[in-house]
């Protein structure tokens, strides 16, 4: 049979795993340990519905022999059939763990590996052959893998029981590296301690016991403690053990931003061992994204990314669930259903409630830094289901604002407000320094008032759903009337209006195929135009949404006069005169849509205009 390639992929990898000398190669160990603990975790599931396969005694056995050169891992778990090893041992399982090194250079990459893992692979920066015996639960066959850093085979073999048989062929030494550490044992011991004590299972060696009289015997030992990390308590743990804990399941290169581990005993009795990530995952918002949340009942593995646990607007989350009382017969159908479930999971939706909140609360600094990578979710989760949700979350937002270019929550907001204050005023834009620049900007700060940035698609219509805080409406300073005006002064613009009707009339006639309506404003300072849409439907909402759906909603469209501006003055002026204001109008317009952050319509007919009023200015200061 001949020899086959490994994907590309795969390929890359293994070469970074061959010449990785630089970095931790302990960590293979722990690799082939978990995944033989979650084989055994496999087919104790298995056991529990099906009376053809044995749960008992499952473990795992360390065999190093240092004449051969070899180390062998033994589990007798769900085991491999043909098509398993062609799929998880032939190619990179693990999508998303090679996608985020792509910027970083050879040496980066190699730590990464070194600190990480990716799993099977790891094994080449120890071993130059490996040989995979193995025969899954109910099948007859049991087949051979064997790889290089060539390629790889499969074949036919023998094998009596179910389960996995790993050996390692260790490298020779070299000045740099001395392989042959994983061949004694008092190392090997010293490794599972470190790495992997926490598995459930028993990880067996043989060791010399030395009795009387000089007598030395060969016992089978255990050599971990089994007890799983969320089990312990919590004093007989320290922040590394958490962070070990972290790194080796979650693949993630920083450290958790928040760990929570704790108990609850009553109706719903169970252990949690949770993480906030510091890192939003790359595949964070696609579907190739997966909830690192496991579901275990007394220790027994059910599941893996119990999405029924938590809401799905703290989905970030990362962690273990162990609980006492659900049926472990039960099938994972139905547990989503199990009223238990629901239980639980508000119990858990509550507890990560109030971590956020005393994060916000008491390490704001490390709040922010959540809000950044995560903050987008709650943010959905307020608005989701027609903001259901919203009394739960809205607490948790923050955004910056015009308040010293801050982070502020709403409370804070509200707490702020000017007595003379009736909205939460927010402005919205690609970017803060975008935001700053809006004329509209200037009146509502002139009054003292403190203005939210808005700069996600999301902001928006989380206000349009959730609609207010505390009794204060949502108000965007881009939209609608901003109702800040005295009865004089709204009674001195009318006036206005009502003397240079015609003149709006006819620029309103000249933009009658781009705006819906032309107004006076006394929104602007030194601003001489505006584009503001009506209540409702925002530009930003109406790009977005035509996005999605390709859809053709449409925002209403206003241009906004500042009459106290030269530029005004000057117009009416003209107009009087009887000159026409035709291509004034389309400039203001022009104007006017690229400060809102939009985009014009016909490029060339406005740079033409401007280079003709620039001529005519030149050659009249040459006069
Ligand atoms: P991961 O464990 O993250 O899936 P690995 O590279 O460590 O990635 O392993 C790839 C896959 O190979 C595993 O998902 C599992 O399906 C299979 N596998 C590896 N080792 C064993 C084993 N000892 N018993 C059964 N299946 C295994
Ligand atoms: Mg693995």
């Amino acid at each position: 049979m001949a020899i086959k390639q490994f994907k590309t992929e795969s390929k890359r990898l293994l070469d970074l795993m061959a010449n990785s000398i630089y970095t931790n190669t302990d960590i293979f160990l722990r690799e082939l340990i978990s995944n033989a603990s979650d084989a055994l975790d496999k087919r104790y599931f298995l056991s529990l519905t099906d009376t053809n396969i044995s749960g008992d005694d499952l473990k795992i056995k360390l065999i190093p022999n240092e004449k051969e050169k070899t180390i062998t891992i033994i589990d007798n778990g769900i085991g491999m059939s043909k098509e398993d090893l062609e799929n998880n041992l032939g190619t990179i399982a693990r999508s998303g763990s090679l996608e985020f090194k792509e910027g970083l250079d050879e040496k980066e990459k190699i730590d990464i590996i070194g600190q990480f893992g990716v799993g099977f692979y790891s094994a080449f920066m120890v071993a130059d052959k490996i040989e995979v015996l193995s025969k899954k639960v109910n099948e007859e066959k049991a087949y051979l893998w064997t790889g290089t850093l060539e390629g790889y085979e499969i074949k036919q073999a023998k094998k009596d029981d179910y389960g996995t048989v790993i050996t390692l062929y260790i490298k020779a030494n070299t000045k740099e590296k001395k392989y042959d550490q994983y061949l004694k044992k008092d190392n090997l011991q010293l490794l599972i301690k470190k790495y992997s004590d926490f598995i459930r299972y028993p990880i067996m060696m043989d060791l010399e016991k030395y009795g009387e009289n000089n007598t030395t015997t060969i016992e089978e030992t255990t050599l971990n403690s089994m007890v799983p990390i969320w089990k312990k308590p919590k004093k007989e743990l320290k922040e590394e053990d958490y962070n070990l804990f972290y790194s080796t399941n979650y693949y993630d290169f920083e450290k958790p931003l928040e760990t929570i581990h704790y108990k609850v005993e009553g109706n719903t009795s169970y252990s949690a061992l949770l993480f906030i990530p510091s890192v939003r995952p790359l595949n964070y918002f696609s579907n190739e994204y997966k909830l690192g949340l496991k579901l275990y009942s007394k220790g027994v593995f059910i599941k893996d990314e119990a999405k029924e646990l938590v809401s799905d607007y703290f989905r970030f989350i990362r962690g273990v669930i162990d609980s006492d009382d659900l049926s472990l017969n039960i099938s994972r159908e139905i547990l989503q259903e199990d009223h238990q479930m629901a239980a639980l999971k508000k119990s858990i939706d509550k507890k990560i409630k109030t971590t956020l909140t005393k994060m916000l609360e008491n390490k704001r600094e490390d709040y922010e830094k959540f809000f950044e990578q995560f903050g987008q979710q709650l943010k959905f989760g307020t608005y989701d289901n027609y903001g259901k949700n919203k009394d739960e979350l809205l607490d948790l937002l923050i955004f910056k604002s015009s308040y010293e270019d801050k982070y502020v929550t709403l409370k804070e907001y509200v707490s702020r407000m000017k007595e003379d204050q009736k909205e939460i005023y927010y402005a919205c834009g690609n970017n803060i320094k975008a935001i700053k620049e809006l004329p509209e900007l200037e009146k509502v700060l002139d009054k003292g008032y403190e203005v939210l940035y808005f700069t996600e698609n999301v902001d928006e219509f989380m206000a349009s759903v959730v609609h207010s805080y505390e009794e204060k409406v949502f108000k965007s300073l881009q939209q609608g009337d901003l109702d800040l005006d005295s009865k004089e002064e709204k009674e001195k613009i009318e006036k206005k209006a009502k003397d240079n009707e015609d003149l709006i009339n006819t620029i309103k006639e000249n933009l009658k195929d781009k705006v819906n309506d032309v107004r006076l404003t006394n929104r602007l300072k030194s601003s001489a135009v505006c584009l503001v849409s009506d209540e409702g439907l925002s530009f930003n909402m109406e790009r977005t949404l035509n996005a999605l759906n390709g859809g053709m909603v449409k925002a209403n469209k206003i241009l906004e006069i500042n009459p106290n501006h030269e530029i005004f003055k000057a117009l009416s002026k003209i107009y009087k005169n009887n000159k026409d204001i035709n291509d004034y109008s389309l400039l203001l317009y022009d104007q006017a849509k690229l400060i809102a952050g939009l985009e014009i319509e016909d490029i060339n007919a406005y740079t033409k205009r401007i280079s003709d009023l620039m001529l005519q200015a030149m050659s009249s200061s040459l006069k």
